[in-house]
């Protein structure tokens, strides 16, 4: 079973070759493609993130700076208007609440001690900002460094967490003189931050998450959206906002760039293996389709009992000769072999003896010639043989060789043997022979042979005019005793 297997490999061995060969360059051209292809699409992912980081901090930070522009514009009203009125503060408030979606309440805190609220919330007034548990430490930095601050989260209002702006008043205001009046707030809703960032991973199939990255001392004072402070992130990018900075992170969910290139990869794998395959059966019916012409051509030029060229596939190869001697100057000779008395052996043993002694004498013929040399069945039990670059005195020599061989020869018979004597007519060739002139001297000489009682060899001479070597003997002819 193995043995078959690997029988089979080895016959269509180079379609095998062929097939793994194109399966590896196309595999090779796949796998890079894919690569390729992974890449642009991790840096394609890389740069839509990017701008969507960008655009989420913008919008944050626009927020943020619009509040802070309105915020300081109410500490300057107040730092410059001693009759600073409630109706006044609370009308104020009321358009700015309805200009910013993110705003929920303002408020005055003199002494850091709020003063007013808009919209009311009397349960706060009072509220000492600076002992507050939360608010404590960001009022304390608003002292120190007299500068905005955004801090939070504190649930300083009912209803949920909220960030608080701060922006400082100074009264009557002095450069380097400590007139620290009090300060004024924003107080924000975080919601609507959060709800960006939702709208931002959905778009992006990704997790987004905004974190309070250095606050008032402590990391991560805020959390918001699905991306905490300690989740591994693709891309971050920090946003400064008042004495603050915040983090936006990003975070693919679905690894697109692999998927597709596996996607990729499978297909070009599926292909290069088709186109293998593909390339190895062309390449295996080529091999098959040269095989079978050759088993025509043979077929088409040999004789299907002795295995010798058939007749025109001998006269084709004299006419060759005959071209090449022409050219070169070298004579070559053709022999024909008749075997004598051969219709006795037929009628004497039958057909099948008859036919086996034909196909032991073309193998004993071919024994004796040289590779070169042509074997061919003229018809019969007679036979054209082409003793190539071999002029008449080597052409007789060999049919001399030959007809003693023949007469040797044991010819199985049933229980006995047999033996056969063959008649050889030479002709060497010309300058001016066609094929035809050429055998038909060669068929002089084998009538000549049987004329003078058989088993015996005789050359007819190349006119004189026509040597292409010089002239030899007129006629030779060798006479042996028959069997
Ligand atoms: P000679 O050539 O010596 O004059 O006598 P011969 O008997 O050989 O001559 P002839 O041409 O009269 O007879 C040739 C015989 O060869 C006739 C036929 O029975 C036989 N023969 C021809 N082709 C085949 C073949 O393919 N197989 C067999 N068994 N016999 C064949
Ligand atoms: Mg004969
Ligand atoms: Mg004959």
């Amino acid at each position: 079973m193995l043995g078959s297997v690997f029988a089979k490999l080895q016959r269509h061995r180079s379609a095998v070759v062929g097939g793994a060969v194109t399966f590896g360059l196309l595999f090779a051209v796949v796998t890079g493609l894919a690569s390729a292809e992974a890449r642009r699409l991790e840096a394609e992912r890389a740069i839509t993130q990017e701008s969507e980081l960008r655009r989420v901090s913008s919008v944050l930070t626009k927020d943020l700076d619009v509040a802070l522009g309105e915020l300081r514009s109410l500490a300057f009203w107040i730092e410059h208007e001693p009759g600073f009125a409630t109706s006044r503060f609370d009308e104020y408030s009321r358009r700015l609440l309805e200009r910013h979606s993110m705003l929920r309440a303002t408020v005055v805190l003199k002494d850091d001690v709020i003063s007013q609220v808009y919209p009311s919330h009397p349960e706060l007034l009072g509220l000492d900002a600076s002992q507050h548990r939360t608010q404590g430490r960001s009022v304390a930095q608003l002292r120190r460094t007299r500068e905005p601050l955004v801090s939070g989260p504190t649930n300083l209002l009912p209803g949920g967490d909220y960030l608080i702006l701060r922006v400082p008043v100074h009264r009557p205001p002095a450069a380097g003189t400590d007139t620290y009046w009090g300060h004024v707030a924003f107080v924000f809703d975080m919601t609507p931050m959060e709800q960006l960032l939702t709208r931002s991973s959905r778009t992006l199939d990704a997790h987004l998450g905004l974190v309070d990255a250095d606050g008032l001392g402590t990391t991560a004072a805020f959390a918001l959206g699905a991306l905490g402070a300690a989740d591994t992130a693709d891309q971050t990018l920090d946003i400064l906002v008042p004495a603050e900075r915040w983090r936006v992170s990003v975070r693919s969910l679905s690894p697109p760039a692999s998927g597709v290139s596996a996607l990729l990869l499978t297909g070009g794998v599926l292909l290069s293996l088709v186109g293998g395959v593909a390339i190895g059966l062309l390449l295996s019916t080529t091999r098959r389709l040269h095989e079978q012409n050759d088993e025509l051509q043979k077929l088409a030029t040999t004789d299907a009992l002795t295995g010798a060229f058939n007749r025109r596939a001998v006269v084709e190869r004299t006419e060759a000769e005959l071209v090449l001697s022409q050219r070169t100057g070298k004579a070559f000779s053709v022999l024909l072999l008749d075997l004598d008395h051969f219709k006795a052996i037929n009628d004497e043993y039958g057909h099948a003896v008859g036919d086996t002694a034909l196909k032991v004498i073309v193998a004993t013929v071919k024994a004796e010639l040289r590779q070169t040399d042509v074997v061919g069945r003229w018809g019969g039990e007679e036979f054209l043989l082409i003793a190539v670059q071999t002029p008449e005195a080597g052409a007789l020599e060999l049919a001399e060789r030959l007809r003693l061989r023949i007469s040797e020869t044991q010819i199985p018979a049933g229980f006995t043997a047999l033996r056969l004597s063959a008649s050889f007519g030479i002709a060497e060739s010309s300058a001016t022979d066609t094929a035809e002139s050429l055998i038909d001297r060669a068929d002089q000489g084998l009538y000549q042979a049987k004329a003078k009682g058989r088993n015996r060899c005789a050359s007819v001479p190349v006119p004189a005019s026509s040597h292409i070597v010089p002239a030899r003997r007129a006629t030779k002819t060798s006479e042996q005793s028959s069997l």
